[in-house]
């Protein structure tokens, strides 16, 4: 039901950002209010048994459905960002994507240590980006209960990556 709703608002476009690339634009799902409400009450209904402390989204489309379900839930949200663009004391580590690679930084104070966190992006290729941010958060001491998204490209391993080799919870809507 919902996978088919977001479905319909996902669209594909070709060559972007480099040839060969085939990008899942999400803001037609931004236009819809009722469906990113449906999004997020989904994501509770799916988080519920998880008890967590925190959420932690992924610059920079996981801090829009990250940000409402933190909200929605009364828990904390802290962003991982791009190198060079937290303004107080952060840690990072480097990460591969799908196409080159890249620094996340975290800010030190995010969490207190022993926290469950959810980490949220809104689309799972490789995986390369979300082992980095659980790289960043076992740093700061937490503990990634699961990691959450809107789309994964199931021609990529990574979801498979998540639960085999992170052995990670992978909560995926579509
Ligand atoms: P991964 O590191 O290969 O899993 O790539 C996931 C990261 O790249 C996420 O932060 C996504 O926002 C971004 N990304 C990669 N491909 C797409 C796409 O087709 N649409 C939207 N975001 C994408």
């Amino acid at each position: 039901m919902i996978e088919q709703k977001i479905r319909s608002e996902v669209r594909d476009i070709i060559d972007f950002p480099k040839d060969g690339i085939v990008f899942k634009d999400i803001t037609p799902i931004l236009k819809n209010p009722a469906l990113c409400t449906e999004i997020v009450e989904e994501f509770v209904t799916r988080v519920a048994h998880l008890k967590i402390d925190a959420i932690v989204g992924i610059e920079s489309r996981g801090f829009l459905f990250g940000m409402l379900l933190a909200n929605r839930l009364q828990k904390p949200f802290i962003p991982v960002r791009k190198e060079g663009k937290l303004p107080y004391k952060s840690i990072k580590t480097v990460c591969d994507l799908e196409y080159g690679t890249a620094v996340l930084e975290i800010h030190q104070d995010a969490f207190p240590a022993g926290s469950k966190v959810l980490l949220h992006d809104d689309l799972l290729a490789t995986g390369g980006t979300i082992s980095a941010a659980v790289d960043l958060i076992q740093q700061l001491g937490g503990n990634v209960v699961a990691c959450s998204f809107l789309i994964s490209l199931n021609f990529l391993d990574g979801k498979k990556l998540i639960e085999e080799d992170l052995q990670k919870e992978c909560i995926v809507l579509l």
